[in-house]
């Protein structure tokens, strides 16, 4: 049996009978990784306070071929108590756990799960310090599509390689993964219309990255557009609704009443 300590984020959790916990990490070094933590529920020594959702933990991993997977060991390194605060952040960070749930690879692949994983804890330091509002939340169903290998073409047309300029009207096509310029733009159901200036936003805004998100500015326009266009690039390549998607939807709401949500 063969111990392996590396860092893990929790990305979901299943009780089962008494004492014992599956947990589902994603870990820098192997990618998402299913682990059993026996007793987990009942040993404060090997586990105290440790296995849930979203931590942030060192975890002692014992590997057999071909063989389930079991937690020696698992300690505290965050627990991220700002994310927990308030029911939008909540939210954030419930959807992008569930996103690397379904997407992230198992087996870690080189640098890309260490990738991964690094903007994973910025990606949750952001949510925890910015304003939870539209804005963040956009941006961070975009970046993690970005970190996980889905990245929209938004600076060239994905047909025939211009560069995007001028005053031409322009689509974006979710199939393509990317923007057609006014020449190769077809009228179809895989499109939609979108502003030039929607475009750039959406770039600086990666170019950024979710922690200078304060930098940029979207007027109301483009900022609809922009909602919509990464709402169903992120369904296309999803696929199926994420269960935390409701909830992030409920929690906005909210927020934009002036609800609950002091941010
Ligand atoms: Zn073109």
């Amino acid at each position: 049996m063969a111990d392996h300590k590396t860092e893990a984020i929790l990305l979901r959790c299943v009780d089962i009978g008494e004492t014992d916990r599956i947990v589902h990490l994603f870990t820098p070094d192997l990618g998402r990784v299913t682990a059993m933590a026996k007793s987990a529920r009942k040993s404060v020594k090997r586990f105290p306070g440790t296995l849930d959702l979203m931590n942030h933990l060192q975890v002692d991993l014992q590997i057999r071929p071909q063989r389930m997977t079991y937690i020696g060991r698992g300690k505290l390194i965050s627990p991220f108590l700002e994310l927990r605060a308030v029911p939008s952040r909540f939210a954030l960070g419930c959807y992008l756990v569930e996103l690397l749930g379904r997407l992230a690879p198992e087996g870690g692949a080189g640098g890309d799960s260490r990738r991964l994983f690094d903007f994973t804890l910025g990606a949750m330091h952001s949510i925890e310090n910015l304003d939870p509002g539209p804005k963040l939340r956009m941006f961070l169903m975009l970046e993690s599509l970005c970190a996980l290998g889905l990245r929209p073409e938004l600076r060239h047309c994905v047909r025939c390689g211009t560069e995007l300029a001028g005053g031409d009207a322009f689509a974006f096509h979710f199939g393509e993964g990317g923007a057609h310029c006014g020449g190769c733009k077809r009228e179809d159901g895989s499109s939609v219309p979108i502003h030039l200036g929607t475009l750039r936003l959406l770039e600086q805004g990666l170019h950024f990255g979710i922690d200078k998100l304060d930098r940029l500015q979207i007027p109301t326009r483009e900022m609809r557009e922009a909602e919509q266009l990464v709402g169903r690039f992120h369904r296309f390549h999803v696929g199926l609704e994420l269960r935390s998607e409701a909830f992030l939807a409920e929690a906005f709401a909210t927020h934009a009443r002036g609800g609950a949500n002091p941010a």
